[in-house]
């Protein structure tokens, strides 16, 4: 799940500002798109067809976050399915307990193998490896068909697969020469997905540059010199997942 550094509102470098607070809510999305660029936070899958939403963090839903509805900092982006009633919806969401992309480096979080199927990185540990685990479960990005709570209407697997197959298929031409990094860009942009191409693509280091580099607010902290993940969390420059 790609990482994101969320602007803050005293950042007097960011032009226009941004505001502390948005009333009504929905009034956040064109500043999120320039922030952190049009896709769901957690899936990944475009904006398009107005699909994707102002995502409370923490949500609104529940008594104690209701002060926070319209703050800045409470706000990512996300599709309905992500946010729908069968996964994150009113769900608590309490910091230090489950990785987010705007928190925690989450390309090391969650596992994308063959076929877009995901899992949590099994290689992380204790509380890392719970939190990481509990990413999964808040917005259900492991449901497939098989799983216990998975509904029909629930494609993210689905397209996931589909655009795992489309990227593996570019990838041959990218190593025959026959599409630069630019192209391969274009359509990780179109299909959406940065995981997947970031994953597909994992040995090709120019086509990962132009991942972290060209999609809106990707957090360069962290990733090395080669561009892969690293213990290192969202705007800071020390800190270990
Ligand atoms: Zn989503």
């Amino acid at each position: 799940m790609r990482p994101v550094r969320k602007w803050v509102h005293t950042d007097a470098t960011i032009v226009p500002p941004i505001n502390e607070f948005y009333n009504p809510y929905q009034d956040a999305k064109p500043d999120l798109e320039r922030n952190i660029d049009g896709y769901c936070s957690y899936c990944e899958r475009p904006a398009t067809d107005d699909a994707v939403h102002v995502e409370h963090i923490q949500p609104k839903g529940l008594p104690q976050y209701v002060a926070i509805q319209y703050s800045w900092s409470n706000f990512l982006l996300a599709c309905a399915r992500c946010n729908g009633a069968d996964n994150k919806s009113n769900n608590d969401v309490v910091f230090g307990t489950v990785h987010l992309p705007n928190l925690n480096n989450t390309a090391i979080s969650v596992f994308y193998g063959e076929g877009g199927f995901v899992q949590v990185n099994t290689g992380l540990h204790n509380q890392e490896l719970a939190n990481a685990e509990a990413l999964i479960n808040l917005v259900g990005l492991d449901k497939r068909p098989g799983h216990l709570n998975h509904l029909s209407k629930d494609k993210r697997w689905d397209r996931r697969r589909e655009v795992w197959e489309i990227a593996k298929r570019n990838l041959d031409k990218y190593d025959h020469h026959l599409i630069d990094e630019h192209t391969v860009l274009e359509l990780a942009r179109g299909y959406g997905f940065w995981s997947v191409w970031y994953s597909v693509f994992r040995n090709a280091i120019d086509v990962k540059r132009l991942l972290v580099s060209n999609f809106r607010g990707t957090e360069p902290n962290c990733f090395d010199a080669n561009f892969n993940p690293i213990n290192r969390n969202p705007g800071h420059a020390t800190d270990t997942v």
